[in-house]
């Protein structure tokens, strides 16, 4: 059998080492951010808010059907689009979308793809944003 030695303690070291942790933190500078007045580093590539370019929008629905939370749902736009006879444009529940990017890969046209764009904006529970709106930056929309 073998025999298990404990280590050999010394009295206090680890509440000092504990303490010593505790004291170089005083003087380092937070890492939080007092937003929204400042805001917090967002990595080149960090893609979100979803942009729709409806002239370019021919309908096809593709971008419901691969949509995997149903964050997509296709609503009629009456518009003078010859590529899209049917008038159906997406609209976005940001929400449940969970920036899966599917909707941007499989679209024909290149008319939905996402932005660096982080925040948005929505009250009353209402997290959808029509056709129009998916067209304009958030600061529009929020006019
Ligand atoms: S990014 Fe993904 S979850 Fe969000 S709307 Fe597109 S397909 Fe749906
Ligand atoms: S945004 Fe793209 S995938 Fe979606 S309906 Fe329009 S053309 Fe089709």
């Amino acid at each position: 059998m073998i025999e298990v030695k404990e280590p050999k303690r010394i009295p206090f070291v680890g509440m000092l080492q504990g303490m010593f942790t505790v004291f170089k933190h005083l003087f380092k500078k937070p890492i939080t951010v007092q937003y929204p007045e400042e805001k917090a580093y967002t990595p080149p590539r960090f893609k979100f808010r979803i942009f729709l370019s409806m002239d370019d929008c021919v309908g096809c629905t593709l971008c419901e059907q691969v949509c995997p939370n149903l964050s997509i749902r296709m609503i009629v736009v009456e518009r003078n689009n010859p590529h899209n006879k049917r008038n159906l444009y997406p609209q976005v529940n940001f929400g449940t979308c969970t920036v899966c990017r599917n909707c941007e890969e499989i679209c024909p046209t290149e008319a939905i793809y996402l932005t660096h764009e982080l925040e948005t904006a929505r009250t009353r529970n209402n997290f959808f944003y029509s056709p129009q709106e998916l067209e304009k930056t958030e600061e529009e929309v929020k006019k």
